[in-house]
């Protein structure tokens, strides 16, 4: 640390010696990501309170040579906001940075501090009367800087489009500490390159995104929600080209969930089979937003369903008929990241495939697994509406958590194989982080990754953003 000594009283001097963190107490909870699989060491944590304390931090870690990596929520799954072990690296954590700067009512805009956790984003438009739709389960946690440092997805990218989609803005320390604003409100804004793109999905080895500009929408006036079992891949597939064809109300979401997945949160699934036969096959949960009163949306959704179980594409339905109930459907999903860790070790993979290829996908991919090595279980649920599948493997017994570890590398190779092979993606929504790092040139062609790596020299020369993630 002794080699660090200046570093860190220059820290002190610019920010507060009481937001300069050294101690393993101190910085521990900073050094271990939300999945517990990456652990890394750091200088020092760093918590500035506003852009221009973070353009100081940057320009001084510029200066010294010091690389820095940005940090949200740390919920990311692939390790991209935790530093490397060689602990020279300074954390930058956006905790502090967590005001809402302005709502445009008019203009249908927000612009808050990236350090802003994503459910006071949601919670800050809804007090205003309208929504911010971006919606995961590490909401609570996870920061509107990590959503754009990840261009993150969710539950409603169906019908609001991802975190680049809903960015109209940003602002920008670059590695030179140099502060880039542009924060512009504008739908349209065609001068030149859109630098914002660049920064959305970068994972911090670009720069450190200070505040952005989002996009607002009208409050729905009614949501209803549905948990549909269906017989097979095939039929979740046609429901969802019926529900978008025959229904006015909007559909927000519609996520597919195998009913192993289900049982894994059983006091939740032991309430559900009152009400519905889940014993086999998969589920579907649905749900609808509009602008009609929530009885009228009620009729369509039964109407809708009516129908689907006359075409055969759906075996039984549950309705919410309050809020109450609409969140305890919710919760079923929303708890299985976390109960499927019970299981033991956990192969994850989130990845992403034309809806038409789905079926064929999950088919082709078990029985080629199950050759691989049969004591292992799929665990599949994810947002099939966009074509997104968190594919996990679990060993049938977590004593067997040992040997899954071992299988890991086959594993994933298998299945990201089988992703190519069906013209899709080894990272939907995640990213790349230190977790796929090693995999993307294997995934992308030579000219992509000549060109990322043009792009990350030109903005980054003395690579000190985010070491040992993306590239
Ligand atoms: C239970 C659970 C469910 C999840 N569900 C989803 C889901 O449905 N959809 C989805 O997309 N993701 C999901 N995730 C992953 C994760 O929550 C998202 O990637 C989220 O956007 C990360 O936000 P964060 O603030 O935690 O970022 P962090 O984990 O702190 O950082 C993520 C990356 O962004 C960079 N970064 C952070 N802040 C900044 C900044 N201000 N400027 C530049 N770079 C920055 C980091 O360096 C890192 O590379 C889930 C995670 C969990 C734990």
């Amino acid at each position: 640390m002794e080699q660090y000594r200046h570093f860190i009283e220059c820290c002190q001097k610019l920010i507060g010696a009481e937001y300069v963190y050294i101690s393993d107490a101190d910085k521990n909870p900073f050094l271990t990501d939300w999945s517990k699989r990456y652990t890394g060491n750091a200088i020092a944590v760093l918590r500035p309170k506003n852009t221009q304390e973070v353009a100081e931090l940057v320009t001084l870690c510029c200066e010294e040579n010091i690389s820095i990596v940005p940090q949200g929520g740390n919920t990311s799954l692939c390790g991209g906001a935790t530093p490397q072990s060689k602990g020279s690296s300074a954390v930058i954590s956006m905790s502090r940075l967590n005001q809402i700067r302005e709502l445009d009512l008019d203009n249908s805009t927000i612009t808050l501090d990236a350090g802003v956790i994503l459910s006071h984003a949601q919670d800050a438009a809804l007090n205003a009367g309208k929504l911010f739709p971006l919606s995961l389960a590490a909401e609570g946690s996870c920061t509107i800087g990590g959503n754009l440092g990840t261009n993150a997805g969710g539950v409603q990218v169906l019908r609001y489009g991802n975190m680049r989609d809903l960015t109209l803005g940003v602002e920008v320390v670059t590695p030179t500490g140099s502060v880039f604003n542009g924060l512009r409100g504008l739908r349209k804004d065609n001068t030149g390159y859109s630098l914002k793109d660049i920064y959305i999905g970068s994972e911090g080895t670009l720069g450190i995104i200070t505040a952005a500009t989002l996009k607002l929408y009208p409050l729905p006036q009614s949501k209803v929600t549905s948990l549909v079992t269906i017989k097979d891949i095939d039929c979740a597939i046609k429901l969802i080209h019926q529900a978008r064809e025959r229904c006015n109300a909007d559909l927000t979401a519609f996520e597919l969930i195998s009913t192993r997945a289900i049982n894994l949160v059983p006091n939740k699934a032991r309430n559900l089979r009152s009400k519905l036969d889940i014993l086999s096959g998969w589920v579907v949960l649905l749900e609808f937003s509009s602008m009609d009163k929530e009885e009228q949306s009620q009729l369509q959704l039964e109407t809708f369903l009516g129908e689907a179980f006359e075409l055969e594409l759906i075996t039984d339905a549950v309705i919410s008929t309050s809020i109450q109930q609409s969140k305890d459907l919710w919760s079923i999903r929303e708890n299985i990241p976390e109960a499927q860790l019970k299981l033991g070790n956990i192969v994850k993979h989130d990845i992403s495939l034309p809806i038409s290829n789905i079926a064929n996908f999950i088919e082709e991919t078990e029985v080629k697994l199950n050759m691989l090595w049969p004591s292992m279980q799929t665990i599949i649920f994810g947002h099939v509406g966009d074509g997104n599948l968190h594919y996990n493997l679990a060993p049938i017994s977590p004593e067997l958590s040992e040997e899954i570890e071992e299988k890991r590398p086959l594993i994933n190779e298998l299945v990201h194989n089988q992703v190519y092979k069906y013209s899709g993606s080894f990272s939907a929504e995640h990213g790349i982080g230190q977790a796929k790092r090693e995999e993307l040139p294997l995934r992308k062609s030579s000219v992509e990754i000549e060109l990322m790596r043009k792009i990350k020299k030109a903005l980054d020369p003395k690579n000190i953003m985010n070491p040992g993630k993306i590239l």
